[in-house]
């Protein structure tokens, strides 16, 4: 069996929001598909270890933000590789209340559908839950985030066609300097793009980076970081 297969699904990006009496919760997930048309129903797949999880288990209500392909990786490393038990994901974030009282994340929104759990499905370390759409919106003609294009740019793999890529010639350049990978997330940190988002221009090797630097996914500080081999 080559398990490398089930790579070749495609997937979404997307954050899923929850509550729990005054607390909210959201986390970034991939899983998420329609089931039916009339009536509009979505399922989602979430692990059990999670506190978003927890949460939707307890208010049986949630929704879904489809983020766009412009979304940040600060912004996916908020909601993705962190915990909500440490502290409060929506702090500075732009949202809004739903009609379940759900919170609704609209920053790098294309588009929202707030749900209401039906039933669900337990699979070992995770949860489907099925449920019915009780409101949607369009925010933006933006084009939706793909996982695969987020692994990609995640691991710098940038398209030609992407603003980030780089020429051929450069490249060849800057060649030789040595890329650290975050233990904690795994982000690559890759000299030759740099961390535009935090200031950092390309061509700064890793030695270079100031102190107060840390991971623009999961803000590892720089000692979190490996030598790749
Ligand atoms: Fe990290």
């Amino acid at each position: 069996m080559n398990r490398k297969a089930l790579h070749k699904i495609s997937y979404g990006l997307y954050v899923i929001s929850s509550k729990k009496g005054e607390q909210f919760n959201g986390q970034i997930a991939n899983a998420v598909f329609q089931t039916t048309s009339e009536p509009p129903t979505v399922a989602i797949c979430i692990n059990k270890q999670n506190l978003t999880h927890e949460f939707i288990q307890e208010s049986k209500v949630f929704s879904v933000s489809i983020l766009s392909k412009e979304t940040p990786m600060k912004f996916i490393g908020n909601f993705g590789f962190k915990s909500g038990r440490d502290f409060n994901k929506f702090d500075g974030i732009n949202y809004k209340i739903g009609l379940t009282g759900t919170p609704i994340v609209l920053e790098n929104t294309i588009g929202y559908i707030e749900c209401e759990v039906m039933n669900s499905l337990e699979i070992g370390t995770h949860t489907i839950f099925v449920c019915e759409v009780i409101d949607a919106e369009i925010i933006s003609d933006d084009e939706p985030m793909t996982y695969k294009y987020y692994q990609d740019i995640k691991g710098r793999k940038s398209p030609k066609t992407a603003p980030t890529y780089i020429a051929e010639d450069i490249q060849k350049e800057v060649g030789k300097m040595q890329k650290y990978k975050c233990s904690v997330c795994g982000y690559v940190y890759d000299p030759e793009y740099g961390d535009p988002d935090s200031g950092i221009k390309p061509n700064t090797p890793f030695e270079e980076l100031p102190d107060t630097w840390v991971c623009p996914i999961c803000g590892a500080e720089k000692s979190k970081f490996e030598k790749m081999v």
